[in-house]
């Protein structure tokens, strides 16, 4: 019997465009889907937009927009990104959509029918941006909100209340008896110490608002934003309108909803609440991520070093990127996103270890054999290190990847990368290829090193998709390696007598570094440019400049280099000596147009001549000196500063 994995990533609010978080959040996912599929699942991996809340109605509002026609504009760019991102998922769901409304007010009857719902006033501080009630005890400095440090709204109204007080223990007892209930594991602490402080019962309905959920015993009251939104989860595995689906994937299966750091609290304390109330089965993970700083600092765009993954993707190509995003950190802790680190991953882990064993050993494989697989069965000692090290990398791949440790998963095979290139000096093919005798034990460390690459390809896969097919393709093999699975790489002779090999191009080129960090930092505006001769602006407002009208040009008697020019300046007219001479050949082709002059320089005689200003003029190597020309539209008059 196939085994089912349900898998999310967060609900993403229709706020504010997609971003290299959720685009983190949203390629793990899919790593994570990707290897469920390998490992033989039947794999549900759910993505979406959650569209309610008074936040959105207000954005909506301040765009010209009804609240249900911003969320129309901002789901498209969450889906183009997943096509950018190369994200596999099953289904998308929206929180405005009526299957989900069915299923928020299917769960809020159970919950309520229970007597866990009851009416009270809720009175106390509501941080908008973050939808979060926010305790006295939180609130951080002058009323502002411990998570996002935004002014906090006081709400005093008629709620209906959640007694998640009542599930206090149930909640603890369920988190120490499944140590994988959080993950990381280190992240446990966090939820149990919070939980044990003692759960206050949750205000989960609104009524001076209309962007919601009705509550449909409560007339007037729609659905506090998370109540709605957690239940999303359950929704699009047919909770209400689809009980086969829901019992296969949600009841059995292993379920999994992975967040980010800062919303874990929601969904390992209120989702189980909710789900304990409404009788519906705990999800069996939620894996918690942390957050990216870039080039070591907070994310902004004031700084201007926002990391955005359609410029990342065209930079390094997508496959590049994912790798980076998951081998960069150990998953749960926070990562900083840095350029040179980017291109060193590349160049190193990609291009130099997993590139060039590539490259190498097919290169080799049509040397000596054409590219045509020739069996051999001359072992040596120095194979069953291979193939147990092979033994022990899967089992570390996917211990690591059950716990979604993506980075330790990669080592694991970087490990294993790293000795067979090892292996190839070891065995050098190049001397066993002078020696006719030992053609038959070339033929096997190359077969080795082939099929090492055919499995290390599907290893690589939920992380660099693309690139493991690729591999695939180059060992002539043109399966779909999406359809493969992990159980079928035990054998060392999956390539046949006879196969012929592909050819060999380089997957993962090498970035020249230095050049692409110069062009990057000459795109980005630095805020430690050294700037020459500063000036303060009291400086530069001594200076008058004027739009002045050419009137008359001539040659300055006695001169070749000067002219001599009578300029309109509105209220008077003044006359101005210019060294361009040999710039302007035809100096008449002026006259009538309308240039910018400095107009407070002391007056100073040229040649005999009285000159009232200077023209600023550029000069360049291909035009040499040029005044600088404004339209014929500027009035004389205009203020230039
Ligand atoms: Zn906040």
């Amino acid at each position: 019997m196939r085994k089912n994995f349900f898998l999310s990533t967060p609900i993403y609010y229709v706020n504010g465009d997609p971003h290299v978080g959720t685009a983190y959040t949203t390629i793990a996912c899919d790593a994570l889907a990707r290897y469920k599929k390998i490992m033989g699942y039947d794999v549900y991996f759910l993505t979406g937009t959650d569209e309610h809340g008074q936040k959105v109605e207000e954005t909506a509002k301040e765009k010209g927009y009804t609240p249900k026609e911003w969320t129309d504009v901002m789901v498209p760019r969450f889906k183009e990104m997943w096509k950018l991102l190369n994200i596999d998922y099953n289904n998308f769901i929206r929180t405005t959509e009526e299957r989900h409304i069915k299923s928020v007010q299917k769960m809020l009857n159970i919950v309520y029918e229970n007597g866990d719902i009851y009416l009270g006033q809720y009175e106390g501080k509501y941080c908008i941006s973050c939808e979060t009630f926010v305790p006295e005890n939180q609130i951080a400095g002058d009323d502002c909100c411990p998570s996002c440090g935004k002014k906090l709204n006081l709400i005093k109204e008629e709620s209906y209340f959640f007694r998640m007080s009542k599930y206090q223990d149930a909640l603890l007892d369920h988190i120490d008896k499944n140590p994988d209930f959080i993950l990381p594991r280190s992240k446990r602490n966090e939820v149990i110490q919070f939980v044990k402080q003692g759960l206050q019962d949750l205000s989960i309905s609104r009524n001076t608002f209309t962007w919601g959920i009705p509550i449909t015993f409560a007339p007037g009251h729609i659905t506090y934003v998370w109540f709605d939104a957690l239940v999303n989860y359950v929704t699009a595995l047919g909770y209400e309108n689809n009980p086969e689906m829901f019992d296969k994937f949600w009841n059995n299966g292993q379920t999994c909803h992975m967040v980010g750091k800062d919303i874990l609290r929601f969904h390992a304390i209120i989702w189980p609440c909710m789900l304990f109330s409404a009788g519906v089965k705990l999800p069996s993970s939620i894996i918690a991520h942390g957050w990216w700083t870039s080039e070591g600092e907070k994310m902004s765009k004031s700084r201007g070093n926002v990391v955005d993954p359609y410029e990342e993707v065209k930079k390094y190509g997508l496959d590049p990127f994912r790798y980076y995003m998951l081998k960069e950190v150990q998953f749960g802790n926070d990562g900083d996103y840095s350029q040179k680190n980017v291109i060193n991953r590349i160049n190193s882990d990609l291009s130099n270890d997993l590139g060039n064993l590539l490259n190498r050993s097919l290169g080799m494989y049509y040397k000596y054999f054409d590219g045509k697989i020739v069996l051999s069965d001359t072992k040596d000692l120095i194979d069953d290190e291979i193939y147990t090290l092979w033994n022990e990398v899967v089992k570390e791949y996917q211990d690591s990847m059950d716990i979604s440790q993506f980075s330790k998963a990669l080592e694991s095979i970087w490990r294993f990368i790293a000795r067979l290139n090892k292996y190839i000096d070891e065995s050098s093919p190049w001397i066993l290829a002078k020696d006719s005798s030992k053609t038959s034990r070339l033929a096997c460390v190359m077969n080795i090193l082939i099929n090492s690459l055919y499995k290390i390809a599907l290893l690589v896969y939920p992380f660099m998709p693309d690139s493991a097919q690729k591999i695939w393709n180059q060992l002539g093999v043109n399966k779909n390696i999406k359809e493969e699975v992990i159980e079928n790489l035990s054998g060392w002779d999956t390539l046949k007598e006879g196969h012929q090999l592909g050819k060999a191009e380089p997957i993962f080129p090498r970035i020249d570094a230095e050049a692409l960090l110069k062009q990057i930092k000459a795109k980005n505006i630095n805020p430690d440019l050294e700037i020459e001769n500063v000036i303060d602006i009291e400086d530069f407002q001594k200076v008058k400049f004027n739009v002045v009208e050419i009137l008359e040009v001539s040659l300055v008697e006695g001169s070749n280099k000067l002219l001599k020019f009578k300029v309109n300046l509105g209220d008077h007219i003044r006359q101005i000596v210019s060294g361009i001479a040999k710039y302007y050949p035809n100096p008449s082709e002026l006259i009538g147009k309308k240039v910018l002059a400095v107009t407070n320089l002391k007056p100073v005689k040229l040649k005999g001549e009285l000159s009232q200003g200077m023209f600023l003029a550029s000069e360049d190597k291909k035009n040499g000196v040029r005044l600088i020309v404004v339209g014929n539209d500027i009035e004389l008059d205009a203020h230039i500063s």
